[in-house]
């Protein structure tokens, strides 16, 4: 092992790298594919794996600065600190699909080059930059507020 002063810890990197610490490599070194690891070795592996997920998340909101904690297995961990977020969340999305929906059938009917058909794309590309933030969450099932 060699000492790291890169990144942000200053525990020692093995000269293999994080990435042996994946689950997938914990698995492959106990020799197993991933998909003929028995449900010890994934849970071992999952627990070892040193890249653990955050269990701290912003809202799902874009606008909000809300955090939401993993339940620790213990219910559905929520998306949204607050039913207004989720609202919120789902009213932009919907308006920005919306939004996209008519600006493409604007720049449809225009004219092949031109100023409009031009300045429709920037605006329909304004929205799909943000529609990006606002993902479909419906079906999710863990959509549940912390409150
Ligand atoms: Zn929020």
């Amino acid at each position: 092992m060699r000492a790291s002063n890169s990144g942000l810890t200053s525990r020692p990197v093995p000269e293999w790298g994080l990435d042996m610490f994946t689950m997938l490599k914990l698995i492959e070194a106990r020799g197993y594919t991933i998909e003929e690891a028995p449900p010890e070795v994934l849970l071992t592996a999952a627990q070892e794996t040193r890249q653990q997920p955050p269990d701290r998340l912003r809202c799902l909101n874009p606008t909000c600065d809300q955090i939401c904690a993993w339940t620790g297995g213990k219910g559905r961990p929520p998306l949204f600190c607050s039913k207004i977020c989720r609202q919120q969340h789902e009213r932009m999305r919907q308006r920005l699909e919306a939004e996209v929906a008519e600006l493409s059938r604007g720049i449809d009917s225009c004219p092949p080059g031109g100023v409009l058909k031009r300045e429709l794309s920037s605006e329909r590309s304004k929205r799909v930059f943000a529609l990006a933030r606002y993902p479909d969450v419906r079906d999710h099932r863990a959509i549940r507020t912390m409150e």
